[in-house]
């Protein structure tokens, strides 16, 4: 998980969300069954736009690209059914891949992608992500999303193993000047927020660096 630089909210939310909220609001007081359209209003074209530029087309927690498989859900860190003056709030909505959707379920007390740091909750080591110690935040995170769970992990080592191909290539140059050159495009293309697992890219640079195989 990385950080995510929240956009600008998209204009339907700022002219509707105050309308929709209380139309839901009124319906769960009345006890009515909400309609299928109310309870997908979240889910326009213009919100859901906004929220891929934003993620990188990433699910904000396992950042694991999603795009390319499915549309990827329009998720509410706040879950909808505890909160319901947040179903249309733009601070509350993400993306998410199916699976860590489901398995986020109604839990919440989560890591935050856009109000916590996400590195003061997680450490990475090789394809493992484990919360730091203290961090319950970070433990309930791991935990209840699987963020170990081997098809990322799978994944996630194939991404390691061209990190560790590109750090090689590198070091084997003999030209002084490409060396440098080859060097500072792993560090800044690996440490880009739209790479696919960029958390765990970025500890494999500091790795590198604290071992001396990079400047
Ligand atoms: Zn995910």
């Amino acid at each position: 998980m990385i950080k995510i630089t929240k956009g600008d909210k998209p204009d339907i939310l700022d002219q509707k969300a105050a309308e929709w909220t209380a139309e839901v609001q009124a319906a769960l007081d009345a006890g009515e069954e909400l309609s299928k359209s109310l309870k997908s209003k979240y889910n326009h074209a213009s919100v859901k736009a906004a929220i891929v530029t934003e993620t990188h087309g990433k699910c904000a927690y396992c950042e694991s690209k999603v795009r390319h498989v499915a549309p990827g859900d329009i998720e509410h860190i706040v879950p909808k059914s505890i909160e319901p003056a947040l179903w249309f709030e733009w601070l509350n909505l993400t993306l998410a891949c199916p699976v860590c959707n489901t398995n986020k379920s109604n839990h919440q007390g989560f890591v935050d992608p856009h109000d916590d740091e996400p590195s003061e909750h997680f450490w990475f080591a090789g394809t493992a992500i484990f919360p730091r110690p203290g961090s319950q935040k970070g433990t309930l995170t791991e935990t209840v999303l699987k963020l170990n769970r081997s098809d990322l992990h799978d994944r996630r080592y194939d991404r390691l193993s061209s990190l560790e191909r590109l750090l090689r290539i590198a070091s084997n140059e003999v030209d002084p000047a490409l060396k440098a050159v080859l060097q500072q495009d792993l560090i800044m293309n690996e440490n880009k927020p739209e790479v696919e697992y960029a958390a765990m890219s970025r500890a494999f640079v500091a790795n590198a660096q604290a071992q001396g195989l990079l400047p």
